[in-house]
């Protein structure tokens, strides 16, 4: 017998989750979950905006948009439930010139789409109301958006997962995944474990773990860092909430905004650099195994000569700070160089496909005993107890 039902590599807000929805689905079932690092949310979980997505951007009927939609009830509900700080403070998208209005209709319709009934177009007086710096020409007010410490939701899901019979071991990588006859052992640098299914959350190093049993992968995990600036606590009153501009359609991140975090604070940022190691948060990290899977992708070469351009004026904001600031002074024209001081970074996981397009949507690769989420970006955070819930569900009847 193997010794576990399930193993989950992963102790990410994605991992957690799914944990916890296992537990959900069969209280009594043995669960283990295998973490490197020596806590939860250390990576993506723990670097991120901390807003809680609406689902306006995202296609209808995509697992995203399903997803977010879902998951956003089931997050709202749990912090309610279980005194995690949260706020509902709503955003604006903020179109700052004529030629972003089309691509404003689009998100708008893509809301309503999306059943997202309350959200508003609003002129650009209605915008100052809404918020009293921000410039912009024309907008969409969505009431429904909120912001919460990510970090602090990862850490009540692992003590959760603890109290109800779960276990989680940290400080053990793991380094290979073996298909047995009746069982999948998980090996770590110490030891191994063996379980009837386990499912590989891994984030940013989830292609690598993949490719222990999956050897015909159509995407990579390319690492994308995303910068911040603070404002300093005398320039907070010029955003109320959330800020945004209109995305680039053909570019998977949304652009710097600006969000004030649950502790008061207000972000201006992320960008999107390249990153030279998966899991670094400063500019001049650099792993070298992490940039020879990067640069022998296939897809890397497309994405790079199509994004070029993109791609420069990204290292170029990434290394000035006058050019951040101008592009923030798109949103809030009174922001100056001087009121910003510099923040945290995260680094996304974005999935490549060998065509060298960002792949928009969430996967998931449903092996039979093994489970891959092999593109889990934003808004996977406000999407993790729906996305939990989705692969509770795979697996459920492999127990028996
Ligand atoms: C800059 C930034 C801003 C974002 N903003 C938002 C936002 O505002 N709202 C939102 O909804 N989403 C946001 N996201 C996305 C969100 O943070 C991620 O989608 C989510 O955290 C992914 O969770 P995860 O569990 O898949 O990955 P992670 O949190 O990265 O967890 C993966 C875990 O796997 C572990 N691991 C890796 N390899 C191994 C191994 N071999 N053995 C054992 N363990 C391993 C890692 O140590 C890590 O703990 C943002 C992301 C970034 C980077």
């Amino acid at each position: 017998m193997p010794d576990y039902d399930v193993i989950i590599a992963g102790a990410g807000i994605i991992g957690l989750a799914t944990g916890l929805k296992v537990l959900e689905r069969n209280p009594k079932a043995m669960l283990l979950i295998i973490e490197k690092e020596s806590g939860p949310a250390r990576h993506q979980s723990g670097h991120n905006s901390g807003v809680i997505h609406s689902g306006v951007y995202y296609k209808p009927g995509s697992l995203k948009a399903e997803n977010c939609i879902r998951g956003y009830e089931q997050l709202t509900r749990f912090c309610k439930r279980e005194n995690v700080k949260y706020e509902i403070s709503g955003k604006v998208i903020v179109a700052s010139n004529e030629s972003e209005l089309d691509r404003l209709d689009k998100i708008y319709e893509r809301g309503k789409a999306n059943g997202l009934n309350k959200i508003r177009k609003i002129r650009s007086d209605e915008l100052k109301e809404i918020e009293p710096h921000a410039g912009g020409i024309e907008a969409i007010h969505v009431p429904y958006t909120g912001i919460v410490d990510f970090k602090a939701v990862t850490v009540k899901f692992a003590e959760l997962i603890q109290n109800n019979g779960g276990e989680i071991k940290y400080n053990e990588k793991i380094t290979n995944v073996l298909r047995r006859n009746a069982s999948i052992e998980a090996v770590t640098q110490n030891r191994s474990f063996t379980s009837k299914v386990f499912i590989n959350c891994c984030g940013l190093y989830s292609d690598e773990v993949a490719l222990l049993t999956e050897k015909n992968l159509d995407t990579r995990i390319i690492p994308f860092r995303g910068e911040y600036y603070k404002l300093k606590p005398e320039k907070r009153h010029l955003v109320k909430n959330l800020i945004y501009p209109v995305p680039d359609p053909a570019f998977p991140f949304l652009g710097v905004h600006f969000t004030r975090q649950i502790n008061g604070e207000v972000e201006a940022g992320p960008n999107a650099v390249l990153s030279f190691k998966k899991e670094g948060y400063t500019k001049t990290s650099f792993s070298l195994s992490d940039t020879f899977n990067t640069i022998t992708w296939g897809g890397f070469y497309k994405i790079a000569s199509k994004y070029y351009k993109t791609g420069v004026g990204e290292f170029y904001r990434s290394f000035s700070k006058t050019a951040f600031v101008k592009a923030l002074q798109n949103l809030v024209p009174e922001i100056q160089y001087d009121d910003l001081t510099e923040g945290g970074a995260g680094v996304r996981a974005q999935a490549i496909d060998k065509r060298g397009n960002p792949v928009d949507d969430f996967i998931i690769h449903d092996n039979g005993a093994i489970v891959n989420v092999l593109n889990a970006p934003s808004p996977a955070a406000t999407s993790s107890l729906a996305i939990g819930e989705t692969i509770s569900n795979l697996i459920i009847n492999k127990l028996n």
